[in-house]
């Protein structure tokens, strides 16, 4: 597969290692999808606490299916992991079969949620606009967000990327703050497909949406998190968080190992 090489963007405000490590702490979430049932979940987690007792420089997020958010919150309770839903429904409460609102995950011991992933873009026709209604219902009921965004195959070798970036944030974020917000850069051909964005091209794309968040919430944008996403793995995750604006990584397929995902969580810094 030949992909067209975007000409280099550089990132104009040139955030620094220093901000890196100053201002966020890497941050890395497991998307389970539609996999693991409850004894599942109670298996993974019980491994999963004890291989990360030591991982104390690293925010952690579990996002299993909702019918096991209550068990995987009880599973890590008095651990600094956290548990995240993998969608949710931007109303309240009402008429609205099949639909679990922010209050509900809230209840069932969630931290964050995952909203705008490309399989819900895909296989459940979600929007930008309703996207961005499901990212102020979270806000406003103070669950931290794991916005998802990124091109598709034809996109990226159509030079379309950045485009692409850009419209998903000013439509996805549109009238809403900052805080609170991760943003996962995930490119739909690196999904479940074993294809990694190469280093390069996870920090060119990351540094672009950097300025992107810098236009719209200015210097505080340095607060915000950009993690990556697209086949993951204990092999790369080394690599890519050595990037400058890479701040963690969203995993699917090697985040159902208990002891892959910890030895993502763990990744080893690279000095450059
Ligand atoms: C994901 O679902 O967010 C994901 C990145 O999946 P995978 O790691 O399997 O590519």
């Amino acid at each position: 597969m030949v992909f067209i090489h975007h000409k280099h963007y550089s990132n104009k405000f040139l955030s620094s290692k220093k901000d890196k490590i100053t201002l966020r702490r890497p941050f890395i979430a497991a998307n389970w999808k539609m996999n693991k049932t409850i004894p599942e979940t109670r298996e993974f987690l019980k491994e999963f606490v004890l291989l990360a007792e030591d991982a104390t420089d690293v925010d952690i997020a579990v996002a299993p299916p909702f019918t096991s958010l209550s068990a995987a919150a009880e599973s890590v309770k008095g651990t600094n992991i956290k548990i995240a839903a993998q969608d949710i429904f931007y109303e309240e409460k009402g008429a609205f079969t099949g639909e679990i609102s922010p209050a509900m995950i809230l209840d069932c011991g969630c931290s964050h949620v995952i909203i705008g992933h490309s399989e819900r873009r895909q296989y459940f026709n979600e929007t930008d606009e309703v996207i961005n209604k499901k990212v102020k219902a979270a806000k406003n009921n103070g669950v931290g967000v794991i916005f998802c965004i990124g091109e598709s195959l034809a996109e990226r070798e159509s030079g379309k990327t950045f485009d692409v970036l850009k419209m998903e944030i000013e439509k996805g974020l549109e009238n809403i703050g900052g805080d609170n917000i991760v943003v996962a850069y995930e490119p739909v051909w690196a999904i479940g497909t074993g294809r990694t964005a190469a280093p390069s091209q996870a920090q060119e794309a990351h540094a672009y949406i950097k300025d992107r968040l810098r236009v719209l919430y200015g210097n505080k944008a340095d607060e915000n998190r950009i993690i990556y996403g697209g086949s993951v793995t204990p092999e790369n995750v080394d690599s890519l968080m050595a990037c400058e604006d890479v701040d963690g990584a969203l995993v699917g397929g090697a985040s159902l190992n208990a002891e892959s995902f910890a030895r993502i969580i763990k990744f080893k810094k690279i000095k450059k």
